[in-house]
């Protein structure tokens, strides 16, 4: 009993109110401050930040943080985890906007609510992935996130699957099992980019190893950055294109 009373409450009982701790990089905020943009631009290890205006795409961002670091006048992350969208445009932050990044009504699927709003099965499908997101995905099943509560689970066939998370930049020895997993998961369904790398490839985007012709052949209904993505920004982006969050 003395240990329970210690440990207090062991689940988060409101996902989409949480807090998280101070060292946690979310949705960037860039100020006005002039400053060398040149020097800014080239500190980025995945070529994330572009001049004029400044702007941060979180599709391609690696969440690093060096250049908070090096220009804190200019770049601060805050701890906003709700930054996923179905719009990639919306990835991309610009200076002196600060907005939260939304998950746009009017382009989710109807199919997707209705028959998808009160239980969703993915398959996730690690393209090359480094474990990361894999391990975040696992850990929004655990006793803390507990992302089963909304009816959402992973499950271990494609054909028990409403759609598909994707981690991993997508190289070409993954390319033709990804399809495959794609075509086994009957319709309608649904595809889920989860983190950095499969977003835009990371730090390995251009690459001869990767073929990412699968991004254009379908369409993708949810985009989560992270580096890895956080639990909290897979469950509250997956509820919000259920509709299950104002
Ligand atoms: S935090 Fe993102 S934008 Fe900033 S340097 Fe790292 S990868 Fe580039």
């Amino acid at each position: 009993m003395k240990i329970l009373w210690h440990q207090g409450k062991q689940f988060i009982p409101d996902v989409t109110t949480a807090n998280l701790p101070g060292i946690f990089r979310g949705r960037p905020i860039i100020s006005r401050e002039k400053v060398d943009e040149l020097a800014l631009i080239e500190l980025c290890p995945t070529q994330a930040i572009a001049a004029n205006p400044v702007s941060i795409d979180l599709g391609k961002c690696t969440f690093c943080g060096e250049c908070a670091i090096q220009f804190p006048q200019k770049i601060s992350f805050t701890k906003e985890y709700k930054i996923s969208t179905n719009e990639r445009d919306s990835l991309v932050i610009k200076e002196g906007i600060d907005e939260p990044i939304l998950v746009n009504p009017a382009l989710v699927r109807k199919e997707i609510h209705r028959f998808f709003g009160s239980s969703l099965k993915l398959r996730q499908v690690s393209a090359a992935g480094d474990n990361s997101c894999e391990w975040e995905l696992n850990a929004s099943n655990n006793v803390q996130f507990d992302v089963s509560r909304f009816g959402i689970d992973f499950v271990a066939s494609p054909r028990h699957a409403d759609g598909v998370v994707i981690t991993g930049p997508i190289s070409i020895n993954m390319a033709e099992p990804l399809e495959r997993c794609y075509h086994a998961i009957p319709e309608p369904k649904i595809v889920i980019l989860a983190g950095t790398d499969a977003i835009s490839g990371g730090i390995f985007a251009g690459s001869p190893a990767l073929d990412r012709s699968f991004l254009n052949k379908y369409h993708i209904d949810l985009y989560i950055p992270g580096n890895p993505v956080h639990p909290l920004t897979f469950i509250n982006g997956v509820l919000s294109l259920l509709k299950k969050t104002k």
